[in-house]
C-alpha cells in the first residue's frame, strides 16, 4: 500500500459525516493457527472427528482466542479501532470469531450475521430461543484442555426444551437462528437510512463472494446512488471496482488483515 493511498483514506474518513464498514471473509481468522498451541493439537488428534467430541472443538477455539489474542488479528482490529473512533459509524462483519467485539468498537454498531461464538442453539431451533454458553460445558472443557478431566467425562450440552445438541449460534448448524443478529440487522437498516445524502466513507475489507448479497452489492449500489459517498475496497484478489464509481472508489489489492496491521498510528 502506498503512502498515498492512506493518507487518501484517512483525509476521506475525517471528512465523512459516517463510516460505514464491512468486513469479509478473507479477515476471518484461520483456526489452523491455533494449531501453534500445542495442547490443541493433542486434544484435536485424540478426538480424531469422532462425531460424539466434535462440539469440544468450538469451545476450545473460543477458550484458546481469549488467551491467544496477541496476534495480527488483533492488531488489525486495534487499528480500524482507532481508525473510526470518534464517528458515527456501523460495521457489518461476516466473521465468525468474535474478535471485532473485543477490540473497543461499540458494540451497538456492529452487526455479524454469520453468527459467531456469543452465544448457543438448539440446532434445529427448536424455540427460536438463543442460550447462553453453559457455564458447566465451558468449565468442562477448560478442565480437559488442563488435562484435570479425561475426554470420556465431556457431556455435550443439549437443548432443554427438544433435547437436540447445543451449538454455537453461527452459520453451519442445522437449522440457523435468524433471531441472534436481525435486532441488529434493524438497527443497521435504519442507520443506513441516515447516509442517504451524506458525506459517507465506506471501507470494505476481504469481503469476496461468499455471501455478496449481505456487504458487497449492497455496497456497491450504495456508492453509485450517493454521489458523496466513497468506498476503498481492499481484497488480495477480488479489490476492482465498477468503472461507473469514477473517482469515487479506490480498489487496493493487499491482504486485509496486512492492510489493517500497517495502518498503525496513522
Ligand atoms: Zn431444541
Amino acid at each position: 500500500m502506498e503512502e498515498r493511498e492512506l493518507k487518501e483514506l484517512n483525509d476521506k474518513i475525517r471528512d465523512a459525516d459516517l463510516v460505514l464498514v464491512g468486513l469479509g471473509e478473507e479477515l476471518q481468522y484461520d483456526w489452523n493457527a491455533l494449531t501453534q498451541d500445542q495442547r490443541y493439537q493433542e486434544i484435536e488428534e485424540e478426538i480424531g472427528g469422532r462425531e460424539e467430541y466434535i462440539w469440544i472443538v468450538p469451545f476450545l477455539q473460543k477458550m484458546i482466542l481469549k488467551q491467544l489474542r496477541q496476534d495480527k488479528w488483533r492488531t488489525a482490529y486495534k487499528n480500524l479501532s482507532n481508525m473510526i473512533a470518534g464517528k458515527n459509524y456501523f460495521i457489518v462483519s461476516l466473521c465468525m470469531d468474535d474478535y471485532v467485539y473485543d477490540a473497543g468498537i461499540l458494540e451497538n454498531r456492529i452487526v455479524t450475521p454469520c453468527g459467531g461464538l456469543r452465544l448457543m442453539q438448539c440446532n434445529r431451533n427448536c424455540s427460536h430461543v438463543l442460550n447462553s454458553i453453559p457455564q458447566g460445558s465451558y468449565d468442562a472443557v477448560l478442565r480437559y484442555y488442563n488435562k484435570e478431566l479425561g475426554l470420556k467425562d465431556m457431556q455435550e450440552p443439549v437443548c432443554e426444551n427438544c433435547g437436540d445438541k447445543l451449538r454455537f449460534n453461527q452459520l453451519g448448524v442445522n437449522k440457523y437462528a435468524e433471531e441472534g443478529y436481525l435486532d441488529c440487522w434493524n438497527e443497521y437498516t435504519k442507520w443506513l437510512q441516515g447516509t442517504v445524502n451524506k458525506r459517507l466513507c465506506i471501507l470494505e475489507l476481504g469481503v469476496g463472494m461468499e455471501y455478496p448479497a449481505i456487504i458487497r452489492f449492497p455496497f456497491e449500489k450504495i456508492v453509485f446512488y450517493n454521489q458523496k459517498s466513497f468506498i476503498c475496497r481492499v481484497h488480495s484478489t477480488l479489490y476492482q471496482l465498477g468503472e461507473e464509481i469514477g473517482d469515487r472508489g479506490r480498489g487496493i489489492k493487499d491482504n486485509p488483515v496486512d492492510f489493517l496491521c500497517r495502518l498503525e498510528c496513522t
